[in-house]
Parts: C-alpha cells; structure tokens; sequence
C-alpha cells in the first residue's frame, strides 16, 4: 500500500488495522467471508474509472470493449454455476436486487409473500421500515413454535388466502434446509410468480450441499459476498421471458452506471466458484456448522430448531441469563465476532434480542476444520459462562489468536 501510505496515512492505518483484525480474531458472522487475493486485485483496478451504462455490446458510453469482455465472462460464468437461462450482473448489492426485481415484476401495492424477518427473513422481504413494506402489501409466513421450521401447509394456506402476486423464499438467519420446490408449487397454484432469494447459501448450492431453486423457480437473487465468497454485490437470475423486464428495471430503472470493478471481481470469483476445490469448501463449511452445533449442544446451550442443516446457529441464550447484545460485546472482548439476532418469537427487542447468529463460511476459507470447531465451541461457552469477568475474555482472546496463527489469512498483503 506505498501509494495509500504516502497520501492518506489515516486511512492506511486503517485498513492494516482491518486486516490483523480479519486475521487475528475469528470471523463467525454468517454473512461474512474472506475474498481470495485474486477476487481483490480485481476489485482494486482500473475498471473502476470506466463509465459503461446499458448492456454488454449494447452501451451509452465508448471504450468498453474490455468491460464487455469481463461483464461477458461474469454472466457466462453465472448461468454455469447455477444453470440459469438468463442473468444480470449489475445490481450494486442484495437490497438493491430485490427492490429491481419487485419493480420489473410487479406494480406498486401489489401483494408480495415473504418470510417474517424476527423468523429468519431480511429487511428487503417486507419489513415496515424498508421500501418493500412501504411500498408494496406484505404478507409474510414465519416458522411453527414447536418445530422452529418453515411450515409448507402453512405457506400454502396462507397463499391460498392472501393470492399475493409473487411468492418469496429465503432467509437471512434460517438454520434449516429451505424447500424451494415446495415454494414454487404453491406458486404455480396461486398463479404467483415464484422467487427465491438465496443470498446466504449460494455457495452451499453450487458446492450441491443445498437444494438449489433452479431450474424451477422463476426468479432468483443472490449476493456474491456470503458463502459465494466474491466482492460485495449481487445478480438477478431469471427465466427468460422475465429477462427484458429486469435488465430494464436494473438499468435504467433503478440504477446508472454499472460498477465494472466489482462486475470483473465477480467474474474471478465465479470462476474459483466452478473449481473442484470450491465444492470441497462448501462441503466443509456444512460440516464445521454440524461440529459447531454439536459442540455447542453437549456444552447446554438451546439451538433455535435444535441444530443445523447449512452453514448458520441461532443460539438462544434465554437459559444462560444473558442477552444477544451482552453475548456479542463478551465474545468481541474475546477476538470473536458474531451478531445478536432475534430468535422466533423472540420477547426481547431487535436491539437487545435473546440470542446470537454465528456461522462458518469464513473460518472455513482459513482451512479449520471440525477439530477447530470444537475448540470455537468451547472459546464461546467459556466467554458466555464468565460473563463480566474481564481476565477470562483475554485469555481466551490469547488462545483464539494462537489459533488463527497456526490458519494464515492473507499472508502476501
Ligand atoms: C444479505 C442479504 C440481503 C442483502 O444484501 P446486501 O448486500 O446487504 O444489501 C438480501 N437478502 C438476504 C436473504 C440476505 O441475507
């Protein structure tokens, strides 16, 4: 960084401080991953000054001949990782990628079924506060009390009952396998357009380690951040008789110029997405999530549904007497980041929920394994069962970044 160093020391400083953080602590949120080196050079290039409104070979701007060719190759790369009929890559982020999809699809106050975001849904599913609950009627499904799971007769019923207009499937913080076919039949019964939302779990269904909504579901959105391990973004993959209205809605209906550094960053991560290894990797992250979990059960602590199936725990810690938030400040104290999150039927506030979200997409890409887990597993109860008490969350603080020597992120930066 000679060139940042010399210019902006402030905020070298910072990123150097970023990056021991990464290394020497351990990264448990579910959302977060480390891209690869290769993923950030291209990140971090020329492609970043280019102006290139419209569509490969269809552009308002010249000279992107060689943004056409990685826009091209990012596309290409998409439809074979997932086998979808058509993609856009252009959406800034998961958020953004919605709201396109509801505009191309739908008209305002139209009715759109998504999952309850204290039951595992995201903001962009419906919430009061974001531009999907405010703009369209929401009717939403959550999980069952007793099985803390997706109900499929419920979803059908409520369907049956509300006709929305697009059926929604997804989740940010649902431990459990999603039944996409499931989702989509009840669509087709309701005459509803069927769209799955697998931002968290991309990666899971190319290493096949999910049940992947292609080729059924009519639209599908995706991160490229979470488990699929690219730069931060999304794309829109779809059926082609909705391809025209979602590039239209994308550009120029809700967005300008596409970022062709991270479109190029996509593409280098679709295609470490298609090696042999990544399949391994995914493989892996499911894995460490059941040794977690597992750990984590023997030491008494209440799994929201009782475990996992992919690569996230919801933790209800009703029975230790401590809240999610107080749960997340020890663990940091300690080198360990997670986040607080509701459970279903949560008592306590968003603010200060009953539990906390952790998941292995990024100790994963550091190569630890179910061995490690254990040893996470037990850094985690011994913070929470000595909460307050300062000397424990540093020698556990000591212990975790022993651990993260002998896993080396980033050693050439
Ligand atoms: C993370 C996430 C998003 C939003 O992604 P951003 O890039 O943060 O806007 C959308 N849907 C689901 C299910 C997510 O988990």
């Amino acid at each position: 960084m000679a060139h940042l160093e010399r210019v902006d020391p402030q905020i070298a400083q910072a990123i150097k401080g970023e990056i021991d953080r990464q290394r020497y602590g351990l990264e448990l949120i579910p959302s977060e991953n480390f891209a690869s080196p290769a993923v950030l050079e291209a990140l971090g290039s020329v492609f970043t000054n280019k102006y290139s409104e419209g569509y490969p070979h269809r552009r308002y701007y010249g000279g992107n001949q060689f943004v056409d060719v990685a826009e091209d190759l990012a596309i290409e790369r998409a439809k074979e990782l997932f086998g979808a009929e058509h993609v856009n890559v252009q959406p800034y982020s998961g958020s953004p990628a919605n709201l396109a999809v509801y505009f191309a699809l739908l008209n305002f106050g139209d009715k759109i079924m998504g999952m309850n975001l204290a039951h595992g849904g995201h903001l962009t599913h419906g919430h009061p506060v974001n531009f999907s609950g405010k703009s369209y009627t929401i009717v939403q499904y959550g999980v069952t009390k007793e099985t803390e799971r997706i109900d499929y007769e419920e979803v059908r019923r409520i369907a049956l009952q509300e006709r929305p207009r697009l059926i929604l499937s997804g989740a940010t913080a649902y431990p459990r396998e999603i039944d996409f076919e499931a989702f989509h039949q009840i669509a087709q019964e309701v005459e509803a357009i069927s769209m799955a939302d697998i931002a968290h779990i991309a990666g899971l269904v190319v290493g096949g380690v999910h049940p992947s909504p292609f080729p059924f579901t009519d639209v599908v959105t995706t991160t490229t951040h979470k488990t699929l391990r690219g730069p931060r973004g999304a794309m829109i993959m779809c059926k082609e008789k909705f391809a025209k209205d979602i590039d239209r809605a994308v550009f120029p209906g809700m967005q300008g110029g596409p970022h062709d550094h991270v479109n190029a960053a996509k593409a280098v991560a679709f295609q470490e997405a298609l090696q042999p290894e990544f399949k391994e990797y995914a493989q892996q992250i499911v894995k460490n999530a059941k040794a977690l979990a597992d750990e984590l059960l023997s030491r008494g602590f209440r799994l929201v549904s009782g475990g996992t199936d992919n690569h996230l725990i919801l933790v209800d810690l009703s029975n230790k007497g401590i809240t999610g938030k107080q749960a997340e400040e020890a663990l940091d104290k300690a080198g360990i980041t997670c986040n607080k999150n509701m459970i279903p039927f949560d008592p306590r506030t968003p603010f200060n929920p009953s539990g906390i979200r952790i998941g292995t997409p990024a100790l994963t890409t550091r190569g630890m394994k179910e061995g490690e887990m254990k040893l996470v597993g037990k850094f985690i109860a011994e913070v929470i069962e000595n909460f307050g008490q300062e000397e424990v969350y540093k020698k556990v603080k000591r212990e975790v970044r022993e651990l993260c020597e002998s896993f080396p992120l980033y050693a050439d930066l």
